[in-house]
């Protein structure tokens, strides 16, 4: 018996179709990932799963029980699943061992003593059981988190839905919740997280579906969603998430804020040191002769630069995307023979580390593309 049975699941808001024809199954113990672009409807779907959502069409099964029967006794069955949110809903006015006690002993019938028993052991398994005692407003974000998914665990669900369960936590606590769901993957609990962290994604999850055009557009392993997407909106979402971006809105930038942000980029990405200094290099040299050349002392500046790195073939390419006039940062130094004089132009240090791949310039708009030189 599949854990989750969906059928040409339908749901819109008004004139708005969010999902049409949705299915899937899920068999037990499988890790499933959500990713698509924000309000292509993931979190509807997981909603839904729930009747949170009042689906318009289709049916939901989880375990065997259809929720969505005419009869169905929807509080029991929605007890199989544990939803864990983006915010963690803890009661304020509860310590962490009542959190966590209070729905089994009140809707499953558990004794005080066996709730508080496993509540201790949950608490264990997340590293957590010296905060038993704790209000939550003493425990940090990703310490709250952990405690919100013991919580869904108390009702031993028999699906444990995850909607973005580390995007309102600060970028340290990012792990040690991750830590925690993949614990959970590895215990062959039945899961489907909806996330933005993609390496997490692509590491623990059985099979990823990618969510666009009202409903799951594609679906594959992690390998093939992640290394080899064949749809053309997959491709382009696949290759978004291994971009780094960086909008330059003033003359005077944060040079230092970009610089980290590519370093930031190139470690993800295992770049080797020279790579990165190169990659810096044809950033800072293009943006400052692009805010030379492109715009006057007092005009608002709109030019944005994008990174992408190709895991394949390990190519780095930049764009640079910019509103204002007509203007090529390179077009003449490019093809000037004699070397001196240009020797130390940033258009001679470019020429040294990047190949034009393209320019254009339409309706107010540059592009100017970029590929970093391999090195010999
Ligand atoms: P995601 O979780 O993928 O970012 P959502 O499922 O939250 O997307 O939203 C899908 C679309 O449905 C969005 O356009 C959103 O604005 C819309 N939507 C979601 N909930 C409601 C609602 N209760 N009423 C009206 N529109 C909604
Ligand atoms: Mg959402």
């Amino acid at each position: 018996m599949s854990m989750l049975e969906v059928k040409c699941l339908c749901k819109s808001f008004g004139e708005l179709a969010v999902l049409e024809n949705v299915n899937l199954t899920v068999e037990e113990g499988e890790c499933i990932a959500l990713i698509g672009s924000s309000g292509c409807g993931k979190s509807t779907f997981l909603r839904s799963l729930e009747l949170l959502e009042v689906p318009d069409k289709g049916s939901i099964a989880i375990a065997g029980q259809e929720i969505t029967a005419p009869q169905a006794e929807v509080d029991l069955i929605r007890r199989q699943m544990g939803m864990v949110y983006q915010n963690f809903f803890l009661f304020s006015h509860l310590n962490v061992m009542d959190n966590l006690c209070l729905a089994p002993v009140k809707l499953l019938g558990m004794s005080r003593e066996e709730a508080e028993a496993k509540a201790k052991g949950l608490l264990a398994q997340v590293g957590l059981l010296a905060k038993a005692e704790a209000y939550p407003e003493v425990l940090s974000g990703g310490q709250q988190q952990r405690i919100a998914i013991c919580r869904s665990l108390m009702m031993e669900p028999k699906l444990l839905l995850f909607d973005e369960p580390t995007s309102a936590l600060d970028p340290t606590m990012v792990g040690e919740v991750l830590a925690v769901i993949r614990m959970l993957a590895r215990q062959g609990l039945t899961m489907l997280i909806v996330t933005h962290e993609m390496n997490f994604a692509r590491e623990v999850a059985d099979r990823v579906l990618f969510f666009a055009e009202q409903g799951i557009y594609e679906e594959g392993t992690p390998e093939e969603i992640f290394e080899h997407p064949q749809k053309p909106k997959t491709i382009a979402f696949i290759q978004r998430q291994k971009s780094f971006r960086y909008e330059v809105r003033e003359r005077t930038f944060d040079l230092m804020e970009m610089q980290g942000g590519i370093m930031t980029f190139g470690e993800k990405y295992g770049l080797s040191s020279k790579d990165d200094l190169r990659l810096q290099l044809c950033c800072e040299e293009t943006v400052c002769a692009v805010l030379e050349g492109c715009y006057g002392k007092d005009e608002p500046v709109l030019l944005d630069v994008e990174v992408f790195y190709r895991e394949a073939d390990k190519e780095i390419e930049v764009v640079f995307e910019y509103r204002g006039k007509q203007y090529h940062p390179l077009e003449d130094e490019m093809g000037v023979e004699d070397e001196d004089e240009v020797a130390f132009s940033s258009a001679a240090i470019l020429k040294n580390i990047v190949s034009v791949l393209s320019y254009s310039y339409e309706q107010g708009k540059n592009q100017l593309r970029m590929r970093l030189k391999k090195h010999i």
